[in-house]
């Protein structure tokens, strides 16, 4: 049975070839609208046809999803199953493809049983090209009854690191994927990943039975990314963050922090600096974490500060910058994560700001896994990340060779080791040793803005005709409920902007615009291209107006809010609250108001401010009652140093 499969398949294959390859660039440039295939695309592609399994590394970016997506497209009357790690990823996909005109849908369990039951029914009709399940729902007894009846025609497994305790991202639901082989000995099983060391790899072939697959490793080496590795401390840290984002100009940039309440400090940071900037991370409702990731896809606010909850699955292409604010758990997952910079194959950087004291956090964490043999190998991974930011060796080759490669060059000429500190970094570091105030000016900082307010048509001459597309994509995203770049890739509308095409016909050359994009957007592109040569423009920053996080708190202040509430309310712990509102009462901002504390408790603070000095918090908390907290202290010594600065500063 196998083998007749497999010759059927492969005579399939044979008379394809012999069209010249001619029906696959034809596919690519009717569903795609790409001309050309990217480096080794045709050959997994054709072996795919051809029966063959296939286990492919290529670093994101590389564009895997094509990979699978075509030999789908192109079994007409069959099948593609593809096992994917996340629900909103799926979803993205099959909106995506649908746009695309290719028939795909997905089971997970975010389907109502009717809508299980239909997408089923029509799965076992053959209705879909591609049909994206979790990998728990193959583990679900009862699977391979029900997906016997659906013509598969290949199983593709994304993620597919995800299956190796050796991974960094293990997931045990990924190892009930060893039955597929059992369940369905000739389908063949084509397994992609970002991220795998030679043993990951060993593991997937292994775990899955793989049989002669195509293995398939590209080079890890990303020549558009920058990657920049520095100590800090606190301090430095957070200017090194603020100078970073301030340089950036057009583009988008994600921001690493260790833990949940990092990311709304350096929200409120941000913002307090006049940079807009959201939050995401796992303890926020899935519906805010969903409409906070669509305001960044969608440009509306181009800093997003996530823990590492944030970026599996997202597929924007413009971003221009990662920054980690913490040392990784591991060299795989610090690749894959500032591997999300740059995926449109223009410049972008890495920065890995770090502290010592991170081993902490890390030891912390690693105490807390039960498993013996597991907590071992998360130091490994660890020990791996320290020797990475000490190391004095292009970190571009460094990661290559993690993932045991053996580069023939010795230098990026980008990194810090190879090229240095950029100067500004080295600016910062000085100025900061002279005592000077976090920012240093200088006359290449760019502000992040949303808007054409800030930034000089000058700097790109269609940076305002991007502005206006993306406001454009915007408003059909809101209309149509779909997510922005659904809608079109970062990547199409840069080249749509340096196109600027004046009838369908060009639009249709335009890469990344198919048969069924140009079909459905077309016109309206037109006319909004017509409307920008007419003088129309984007609304100005739409981010004027949006309070910062000193005018929200001063909001709930005036609404008569509780300390704890307001930290209810916006998501932060007290202690950040409360720093917040002593800032604000220091700077003469806000007065202190006497219910804060009941008199006598102040009276107490203020005496213990006079005889220790308000420089150091710990003397005076030492110096009173147990039960007088911090926060209480640092209330008081803001209005004292308020009060009179020179007594006692
Ligand atoms: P990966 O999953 O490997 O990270 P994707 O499949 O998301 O990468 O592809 C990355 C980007 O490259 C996407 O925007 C995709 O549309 C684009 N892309 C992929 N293949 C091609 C191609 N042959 N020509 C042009 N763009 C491509």
């Amino acid at each position: 049975m196998a083998a007749t499969t497999f010759l059927t398949e492969q005579s399939r294959a044979t008379s394809s070839r012999q069209n010249g390859g001619e029906r696959l660039l034809r596919t690519l440039q009717h569903y795609w609208g790409y001309e050309s295939f990217r480096p080794s695309q045709q050959e997994i592609v054709e072996s795919i046809i051809a029966g063959r399994d296939a286990c492919v590394v290529m670093p994101t970016g590389g564009g895997k999803s094509l990979c699978y997506q075509m030999p789908a497209v192109l079994d007409e009357k069959r099948t593609a199953v593809v096992v994917s790690p996340l629900i909103a990823l799926m979803q993205d996909q099959v909106a995506q493809l649908e746009q695309m005109g290719i028939p795909a849908g997905f089971l997970n369990s975010s389907l109502s049983s009717e809508e299980r039951s239909e997408i089923l029914k029509r799965a076992c009709q053959g209705a879909y090209r591609l049909l994206y399940v979790s990998p728990e729902r193959i583990a679900l007894n009862g699977t391979s009854d029900w997906l016997r009846r659906v013509p598969v025609s290949f199983f593709a497994i994304d993620e597919a690191h995800c299956i190796s305790e050796w991974g960094h991202d293990f997931r045990p639901e990924y190892r009930q994927l060893n039955r597929l082989r059992e369940l369905f000995p000739s389908q063949p099983i084509a397994a992609f990943t970002a991220s795998a060391t030679r043993r990951v790899r060993q593991d997937i072939v292994e775990q899955l039975r793989l049989r002669e697959p195509l293995k398939h490793v590209a080079s890890f080496r990303r020549p558009n990314l920058r990657y920049v590795v520095r100590q800090c401390n606190a301090s430095t840290q957070m200017t090194m963050l603020l100078e970073s984002v301030r340089r950036m100009g057009d583009g988008n940039i994600i921001v690493y922090a260790p833990t949940i309440a990092r990311v709304g400090e350096t929200v409120d940071f941000l913002e307090e600096n006049g940079i807009r900037a959201i939050a995401y991370h796992g303890q926020m409702d899935a519906r805010a974490r969903r409409e906070n990731q669509e305001k960044w896809m969608a440009d509306e606010v181009r800093v997003m500060v996530g823990t590492i909850a944030f970026g599996l699955g997202i597929h924007k292409s413009s971003v221009r910058a990662v920054i980690h604010l913490a040392l990784p758990k591991s060299v795989e997952q610090y690749y894959q994560e500032a591997g999300r910079a740059g995926r449109d194959g223009k410049p972008a950087d890495c920065f890995l700001f770090w502290q010592k004291k991170d081993a902490g956090l890390h030891a912390y964490f690693i105490g807390q896994i039960a498993d013996a043999a597991e907590r071992e190998r998360a130091w490994q991974r660890y020990r791996e990340v320290e020797s990475f930011v000490n190391a004095r060796e292009c970190r571009q080759r460094y990661l290559c060779q993690h993932f045991g490669e053996s580069p023939k060059w010795e230098k990026c000429d980008g990194c810090d080791v190879c090229a240095g500190i950029p100067d500004w970094i080295e600016a910062v570091t000085q100025s900061l040793k002279r005592g000077k105030p976090a920012s240093i000016a200088d006359g290449r900082r760019k502000p992040v803005t949303t808007g054409s307010a800030n930034t000089t048509a000058a700097d790109e001459p269609n940076l305002e005709l991007k502005e206006y597309m993306r406001e454009w994509r915007r408003n059909v995203s809101r209309q149509k409920g779909i997510a922005a770049f659904i809608i079109m890739h970062d990547t199409t509308l840069e080249r749509l902007c340096s196109a600027v095409p004046s009838s369908l016909s060009e639009l249709r050359r335009v890469p990344g615009f198919g048969e069924k994009k140009t079909e459905m957007y077309g016109n309206e592109i037109l006319a909004a291209l017509e409307r920008f040569r007419n003088g129309e423009r984007a609304r100005p920053d739409s981010t004027v107006g949006h309070p910062g996080p000193a005018e929200e708190t001063l909001r709930l202040l005036g609404d008569r809010r509780t300390f704890e509430e307001i930290a209810q309310i916006r998501n932060r712990k007290l202690s950040s609250v409360i720093s917040l509102v002593a800032e604000m009462v220091e700077r003469g901002e806000l007065d202190f108001q006497p219910e804060w504390l009941a008199t006598e408790v102040f009276d107490q603070i203020a005496s213990a401010c006079q005889r220790c000095g308000t420089e150091r918090l710990k003397p005076i908390k030492e110096a009173l009652p147990e039960k007088i907290t911090y926060e209480q202290i640092r209330l008081v010594a803001a209005q004292m140093k308020r009060a009179s600065p020179a007594l006692l500063g």
